[in-house]
C-alpha cells in the first residue's frame, strides 16, 4: 500500500516530523504487536501518533476504527458497542474518556523499529471502519476494504496530478475520510508529504503555503473564512496564488466564496464529491475547467448515473435525479446493519441519497440531499443549494441554510435561516433578492435570523437540528 522508504518527510505536525523510512519502521514495530487482533480503535487526535497507529493497523491487516476525540458519551458508547475494539491506540499522556475504560489501552510510541515485513493483507478484507458524519441521522460504521482505499487514492492522484514532490497542507480532523484517507494516506501512498496545521487558521495556512506547501485540502467553512479575509490579506493572497491546487469537499462550496477567492488570487478552487461509503466519486481535474458549483467528472474507474424516482436512468443533460455510483471505490457494508446495507444498493449501484444533474459535457452538479435539501413546494421540487447561493450573494448575509417546513397550502414552505453579516437586514429585501435572481416560486416564505448555524465537526450544517 505504501511503497516509499525514502528519507523525504512523510509527516509534519508542528515541528515534529517523520520520514517515510522512519514511519515504515516505527509503524512496522507496532504492526507486529497488533497482528492477529480482530479490530482496534484509534483515538484520533491530530498527531503523528494517530497516523502511525492507522498505518500500523493497515500493515497488520487489523481493521481500525478512528474515533473523534470530541465524541460525546452516548455516541462513544454506541461506537464501542457496535465496533467492539480489542484495544484502543492512543498517544502517550492523552486522557481517554470513561466510556473507553473497558477497552485495553495500547500506547503509540515513536521509538519502536521493525523492518521485518508482514504478509500483505487481503484486498477485500476490512481495513478501516469509518463512521459517517451524522449529518442526517446517527453515524453509521462504514466498512472499507483496502481495495476501495487504494483505488480512490490512485484515482485522485491521476485527477490531481499528485506526485511525490507535493506537500499537502491541511487542518482536517483525522477520523473522517477527508482528513484521514485523502489527507494522510494520500501523501503516504504518493511518497509525498503531509503538513498538518493542527488547528485551522489563515495565518498558519499562509505560512505553510508560502513555505514548501503545494496543495491544500479544506472544507467549505475554511474556504469561507479565506474568502472573507483574502481581499485584505496580501500574504494569504500570495500563498493561495502560489499553490498548485486548492481542493474543497465534504459539502457544497458556495459559489460566492469560489468567486471571491478567484477574484483575489486568480486561483479557482477544485471541487470534488465523495462520501464515507464511496470514497471519491467525481472531481474537477487539475487541468480541467474549474466551474463554480460543479464537482467535475467521474474519477477513473468510477461509474456515476442519475435515476428518477422510479429508478430509471436519466440520460438527458440537465435532468435532475438521484446520484448512484458503482466501482472499486465502494465500501462493503454498514457494520452490523445488514438491512441498511441492502437498502443502500439498487442492482449493484450505491444509492447516495444525493440529488444532482449532469451538464452537456459530463460535469456533475450536486443539487442537495434527497432527505433535507429538496423542498416540495407548490408542486415544484426546489433545491435548497440554489437559494442558499443566491442569498449568499447579498452583502447582508454572512451564512445561510434553507429548509422546508410543512405548509397547508404549499405542501412545504421555503424557510431561510440567516446569520446576518451586520445589523439584521430587511426580510422583504432578501425575499425580493431571491425572487429577482431566481424565480418568484423559489423565494423564501419566511426568514429567520439566527446568531449561528448548527454545524458538525466537518463544518456541515445539521439541518435536522434547525427543523427541530
Ligand atoms: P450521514 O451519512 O451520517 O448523514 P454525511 O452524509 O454528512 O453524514 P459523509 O459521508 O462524511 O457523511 O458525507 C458525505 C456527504 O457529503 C455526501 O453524501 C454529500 O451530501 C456531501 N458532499 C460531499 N462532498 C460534496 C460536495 N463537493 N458538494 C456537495 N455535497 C458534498
Ligand atoms: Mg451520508
Amino acid at each position: 500500500m505504501f511503497s516509499s522508504h525514502s528519507d523525504r518527510v512523510a509527516l509534519r505536525f508542528g515541528d515534529r516530523t517523520l520520514t517515510h523510512a522512519e514511519l515504515a519502521s516505527c509503524a512496522g514495530a507496532l504492526a507486529h504487536q497488533l497482528a492477529g487482533l480482530p479490530r482496534v480503535a484509534v483515538w484520533a487526535t491530530p498527531t503523528i501518533e494517530t497516523c502511525v497507529a492507522v498505518v500500523a493497523a493497515l500493515l497488520a491487516g487489523v481493521p481500525a476504527v478512528p474515533l473523534n476525540p470530541k465524541v460525546g458519551e452516548r455516541e462513544l458508547a454506541h461506537i464501542v458497542a457496535d465496533s467492539a475494539p480489542a484495544n484502543v491506540l492512543a498517544a502517550p499522556g492523552v486522557r481517554l474518556p470513561d466510556g473507553l475504560q473497558s477497552v485495553p489501552r495500547r500506547e503509540v510510541t515513536l521509538d519502536g523499529r521493525s523492518d521485518e515485513p508482514l504478509p500483505e493483507p487481503d484486498a477485500e478484507a476490512p481495513a478501516l471502519i469509518v463512521y459517517t458524519s451524522g449529518t442526517t441521522g446517527a453515524p453509521k460504521g462504514v466498512v472499507l476494504p483496502r481495495r476501495a482505499i487504494v483505488s480512490t487514492l490512485d484515482a485522485v492522484a491521476d485527477a490531481w496530478e499528485w506526485t511525490s514532490s507535493d506537500v499537502l497542507v491541511h487542518a482536517l480532523p483525522l477520523f473522517h475520510v477527508h482528513g484521514l484517507i485523502l489527507g494522510v494516506l494520500g501523501p503516504l501512498r504518493r511518497g509525498g508529504t503531509l503538513h498538518h496545521l493542527g488547528k485551522f487558521s489563515t495565518a498558519a495556512l499562509a505560512e505553510a503555503l508560502n513555505g514548501d506547501g503545494t496543495m491544500m485540502f479544506g472544507v467549505p467553512t475554511m474556504y469561507h473564512r479565506i474568502a472573507e479575509e483574502v481581499g485584505g490579506n496580501p500574504e494569504l493572497a500570495q500563498a493561495l496564488k502560489g499553490a498548485r491546487l486548492l481542493v474543497s469537499g465534504s459539502a457544497a462550496l458556495p459559489v460566492s466564496d469560489h468567486e471571491r477567492i478567484a477574484a483575489a488570487t486568480g486561483q479557482r478552487v477544485v471541487e470534488r464529491y465523495g462520501m464515507t461509503e464511496t470514497l471519491m466519486n467525481t472531481s474537477v481535474r487539475a487541468n480541467g475547467d474549474r466551474r463554480p458549483g460543479a464537482v467535475g467528472v467521474p474519477l477513473p474507474g468510477v461509474e456515476v448515473r442519475l435515476v428518477d424516482d422510479a429508478g430509471a436512468a436519466l440520460a438527458e443533460p440537465g435532468a435532475i435525479g438521484e446520484i448512484q455510483v458503482r466501482g472499486p471505490n465502494l465500501f462493503t457494508e454498514y457494520l452490523n446493519r445488514p438491512d441498511a446495507t441492502a437498502e443502500a444498493f439498487a442492482d449493484g449501484w450505491f444509492r447516495t441519497g444525493d440529488v444532482g444533474t449532469r451538464d452537456q459535457d459530463g460535469y456533475y452538479r450536486i443539487v442537495g440531499r434527497k432527505a433535507t435539501d429538496i423542498i416540495k413546494s407548490g408542486g415544484y421540487k426546489i433545491g435548497a443549494g440554489e437559494i442558499e447561493n443566491a442569498l449568499l450573494e447579498h452583502p447582508a448575509v454572512a451564512e445561510v441554510a434553507v429548509t422546508g417546513e410543512p405548509d397547508d397550502d404549499l405542501g412545504e414552505r421555503i424557510v431561510a435561516w440567516v446569520v446576518p453579516s451586520g445589523a439584521a437586514p430587511d426580510e422583504r429585501e432578501l425575499v425580493d433578492h431571491v425572487a429577482r435572481l431566481l424565480t418568484p416560486h423559489k423565494r423564501p416564505r419566511l426568514v429567520r435570523f439566527v446568531e449561528s448555524l448548527p454545524r458538525n465537526d466537518m463544518g456541515k450544517v445539521v439541518k435536522r437540528a434547525l427543523r427541530a
